[in-house]
């Protein structure tokens, strides 16, 4: 158990915790920015810190338990403000046994009482724009989806886009505050303006293709969307979940009750 890290491209290191959720640590010559935090079952703040000796500043790419209640080993960590309140949903005692299942069912032992006491931190605003870590930077760009406040993060230097859960080769839509699927994939697709040619997202540990995010996003035409079939995800009831496939391997999973029907009400 514990951490496992690889570097994926120059400063860049994508971080997997105990129960294989990814964040990602872009490391410049003054500062260094964590994006997402896991479920922090373990000091997540301290492993951080044994891969740079700069200051490391923490921003989350959207508010859920999985990505911020790692948060709790920082001083301060940086939500959009869309995503503030379901943040501080995801940090109460409901998700946070949530979390403590999930390490029992991966046979992880943590102190409970430690863990169920150890408060995040008060969420601060985190603005769209550009944070400069000194010959690497990253641009904080507001892409709502998988949840209203999600965040994708570009950075320049290494072309290389970070975009949350808002796209994992097998991408889930359907929380009670995920986007319309159209008006996710307009917010996906206008990305493609940007000229990355690489791609991390949180729950792989592999570094992608551009063409992977292409594909999916080209594949994910309202026919497909029409044609998505029902799927069961097991612990979200009274969600009527359905599938589509737009490219090989790829999953988009979704609520059908928020898919529009007729052209004339389509974004
Ligand atoms: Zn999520």
């Amino acid at each position: 158990m514990g951490f496992r890290v690889r570097d994926v491209l120059p400063d860049v290191f994508h971080v997997e915790d105990t129960l294989g959720v990814c964040m990602t640590l872009l490391v410049g010559s003054r500062e260094a920015l964590l994006v997402d935090a896991g479920y922090g079952l373990e000091d997540v703040a301290a492993f951080a810190a044994s891969l740079t000796d700069r200051p490391i500043r923490l921003i989350l790419t959207h508010g859920h338990y999985d990505h911020s209640l790692g948060a709790a080993w920082f001083p301060e960590a940086f939500v959009l403000e869309e995503d503030t309140a379901l943040a501080r949903e995801h940090g109460t005692d409901f998700w946070r046994r949530r979390a403590l299942d999930a390490a029992e069912e991966n046979g992880f032992r943590t102190d409970e009482r430690a863990f169920l006491s150890r408060r995040t931190p008060e969420w601060k605003r985190l603005e769209e724009g550009r944070i400069e870590l000194g010959g690497l930077s990253a641009r904080v760009i507001r892409c709502p989806g998988h949840t209203p406040g999600s965040a994708v993060i570009y950075v320049p230097e290494r072309a290389l886009l970070l975009t949350g859960d808002n796209w994992n080769p097998c991408t889930w839509l359907f929380f009670p505050e995920a986007l319309p699927v159209q008006e996710y994939r307009a917010n996906m697709r206008r990305l493609l303006e940007l000229p990355f040619r690489h791609v991390l997202c949180p729950h792989r540990w592999e570094l992608f293709g551009r063409d992977r995010l292409e594909d999916f996003l080209a594949g994910l035409t309202d026919g497909k969307l029409l044609a998505a079939e029902a799927v069961d995800t097991g612990a979200w009831p009274g969600i009527r979940t359905v599938q589509t496939e737009p490219a090989p391997g790829q999953l988009l999973v979704f609520d059908a009750d928020k898919l529009r029907r007729h052209r004339e009400d389509r974004l």
